[in-house]
């Protein structure tokens, strides 16, 4: 392309990533500014961006030695003085600027000593008719300070792109949406979307062509999505479950301890429907914490054992797996407890399972009378076989790998069919855009009864206070949890903190009168195991832990969490801690515990963990602040990756293409249909990268 020589290629692909033409075309302005109209330098201030003047050269002068040798110049229009600051490229501007010539000058406006500067500034002569010719709104693009070393400025980029878009016409930005899209949701063209983002008319036109183009960007990935479900859907076979039988509907009818809350009522009639179709299930089941995922997971595992396979003569089995130990083992005995009286076998595997009892237990999965294996990673090591392995639960899947899930598909002829269970709360946009491949479903309501938690930020200052109140709540009865960060699993400077902090909570509560529990990471096995379960059995009133209580232990009685260095958590991660409280009849605290240095972002987070106890909410502002890479449970997708549009600031445009892409593909599955020609096209040449070659 005429003004990009091999050297200037090479700045662009290196700082910019754009190699082709397609790729600059794509490089979005992130605002435009009026040239028609120059500042005047009295009115710059620290609150403006970029500065737009015209004004004469005063002064210049070439001052330092080495790497402080700078050219310096002055402008000056009728109400101040600019400062322009070049580093690189001295004697070629010392021999442009002329001393009283007047200059158009553009850039990043930075204050020094108080005094408005431009260091590296876009300047060309100015003349009033070069001012007015221009459209006024001129483009300004990211990333152009590091460009500018190498000879592109901002206005070579406008440039650049004027040019390629005045070569295009509409057949090469051809229309890839229907028309009946594009009038329901008043569109621009395409074509014309491009042209306007970069050059718009007005900023009406601006914003209609960034929503055309967002559009664009969440209308194909849901597109992507939906048809490799639909794939999924039509070719992995599964294990149909035709029946409810009796041991579904003993438990249900007699055993069940509660009635179910609509919920997951609901949740299990999805799940039903799914096993039923001879396709295997993958569905992620995201309830609060709270919500009651176990009892849904447990009918899922009776409706298994109900069912028979001819083929290998013995009913179906299944396997529940938890992140860790104590959860696992809360989970056994929980179930355990639930399906007394009932012909239901079921056993737990973990990595400290005696080697006698392992061998037992192996074999009762290997020749199909067990029913239910309930355990850590261990019950899908390979030296784990089933007879008729049919149904899979993994809780708390953020502690899960893929790879690990993958395993699973492995352990009988065809895949067993696979319920994730997660409590942390995805937000539904994300759910929308990057868990294309699971189907989804919500419970959102908890068991009737439950009190909402108080939540308090306290400093360091009112720790006595905090632990008057934690013995206020043990002599009336209840439990407390205090919670210490682990930052790292093997910082020593961690269980440090856990041990000075143990030894503290002591001195608070000396025994014969108080018994303390302490589990962490380090603890072998089996005296975690101890530990936790005094503190389940009330023998214990205090729980000092790390995160490793994080996830799914269950004991009602305890209605305060103590969170230590409460700043240093994320808001998903404080959430689920909270949620270890709350759980039974009693009112429940959460007690946020800070020094007295915060930064702003962890006085935010603490804000919403004080203002809201709704897991969604949560997960929302969650997004907000990290960005959706870095949420628990979520995986990086491609599908997230979008040019303009934000899965938190767009959900209604979202939303609405998903809806259009539903409507599509529910009719057309294949996309052969006349009017969705221009889809089918799109998607086909979306996958050519150098569309219109390279661009040096
Ligand atoms: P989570 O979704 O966090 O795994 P659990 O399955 O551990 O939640 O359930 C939390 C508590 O609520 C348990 O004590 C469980 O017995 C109880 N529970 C579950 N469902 C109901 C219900 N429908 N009514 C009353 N209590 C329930
Ligand atoms: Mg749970």
């Amino acid at each position: 392309m005429n003004g990009i020589n091999q050297q200037r290629g090479e700045a662009l692909r290196k700082e910019l990533n754009i190699s082709t033409f397609q790729n600059l075309l794509e490089l979005f302005p992130f605002r435009h500014i009026d040239k028609t109209k120059v500042d005047k330098i009295a009115t710059l201030s620290p609150s403006v961006e970029y500065a737009y003047v015209a004004g004469r050269l005063m002064s210049k002068e070439i001052i330092g030695e080495n790497r402080s040798r700078r050219l310096v110049a002055k402008i000056k229009d009728d109400t101040g003085i600019l400062e322009l600051v070049w580093f690189r490229g001295i004697n070629w501007v010392d021999k442009f600027l002329q001393l009283g010539q007047a200059y158009l000058i553009f850039g990043r406006l930075t204050f020094f000593m108080n005094q408005p500067q431009v260091a590296h500034p876009e300047i060309e002569i100015y003349n009033p008719q070069n001012a007015k010719g221009k459209s006024s709104w001129e483009p300004v693009y990211p990333g152009t300070e590091k460009l500018k070393a190498k000879g592109i400025t901002g206005s070579n980029l406008g440039k650049f792109t004027q040019a390629l878009l005045q070569q295009l016409s509409a057949k090469d930005i051809p229309e890839n949406l229907p028309d009946s899209i594009l009038e329901k949701y008043k569109l621009m063209p395409r074509y014309t979307a491009y042209q306007q983002i970069h050059f718009p008319q007005s900023l009406q036109h601006y914003q209609m062509a960034v929503r055309r183009l967002k559009f664009d960007e969440l209308f194909f990935a849901q597109i992507r999505v939906q048809l490799i479900k639909l794939e999924r859907h039509r070719f992995s076979k599964g294990y149909p479950f035709t029946k409810l039988g009796d041991l579904f509907n003993d438990f249900y009818n007699n055993h069940l301890p509660f009635s179910l809350t609509n919920a997951q009522k609901n949740v299990i009639k999805e799940i039903r429907k799914d096993v039923g179709t001879g396709r295997q299930m993958n569905r992620l089941l995201q309830g609060d914490v709270g919500s009651g995922k176990t009892i849904v997971a447990l009918l899922s595992m009776l409706m298994a054992a109900d069912n028979f396979s001819e083929e290998k003569q013995a009913p179906f089995q299944s396997v529940l797996m938890a992140p860790t130990e104590i959860l696992a083992r809360q989970h056994y005995e929980n179930i355990k407890e639930l399906l007394e009286g009932l012909p239901v076998e079921i056993a737990l595997l973990t990595g400290s399972t005696k080697i006698k009892i392992r061998r037992q237990v192996l074999e009762k999965a290997a020749d199909g009378s067990l029913h239910i294996l309930i355990g850590t990673h261990a019950v899908i090591e390979e030296k784990v076989q089933f007879k008729n392995l049919g149904f899979a639960v993994v809780d708390e899947q953020h502690k899960f790998g893929v790879a690990q899930r993958a395993k699973l598909w492995k352990k009988n002829d065809l895949p067993p069919h696979i319920l994730v269970m997660t409590a942390t709360p995805i937000p539904r946009t994300l759910a929308l855009t990057a868990y294309g491949d699971l189907d989804y479903s919500v419970m959102d309501e908890l068991p009737p009864g439950r009190k909402p938690i108080e939540t308090v930020h306290r400093n360091e200052r009112h720790r006595p206070q905090v632990m008057d109140f934690i013995r206020g709540q043990i002599e009336e009865g209840r439990q407390a949890y205090i919670i210490y960060p682990l930052i790292e699993e093997s910082s020593v400077l961690d269980y440090e903190n856990l041990m000075k902090g143990y030894e503290e909570v002591k001195s608070f509560f000396p025994e014969p009168l108080f018994y303390i529990s302490m589990v962490h990471g380090k603890l072998p096995a089996d005296q975690k195991e101890t530990n936790m379960n005094r503190f389940v059995r009330n023998n214990t009133q205090i729980m000092v832990s790390t995160t490793v209580i994080e996830v799914g232990v269950n004991v009602p009685n305890a209605s305060v969490m103590v969170i230590e260095s409460a700043e240093k958590f994320g808001l998903s991660q404080l959430h689920q801690l909270r949620g270890r409280v709350g759980r039974g009849a009693e009112k429940s605290y959460c007690i946020l515990l800070t020094g007295n240095k915060v930064s702003n972002d962890a006085k935010e987070r603490l804000q919403i963990m004080v203002a809201t106890n709704d897991g969604f909410k949560i997960a929302e502002k969650d997004l907000e602040i990290r960005g959706p890479g870095d949420i628990d449970g979520t995986r990086q997708s491609g599908e997230m990756l979008f040019k303009l549009a934000s899965i938190v600031n767009d959900k209604p445009i979202l939303e609405v293409a998903k809806l259009e892409v539903e409507k599509i593909l529910e009719v057309d599955p294949d996309i052969t249909l006349p009017e969705n020609e221009r889809i089918k096209i799109f998607l086909h040449t979306a996958q050519t990268k150098t569309k219109w070659g390279k661009i040096a």
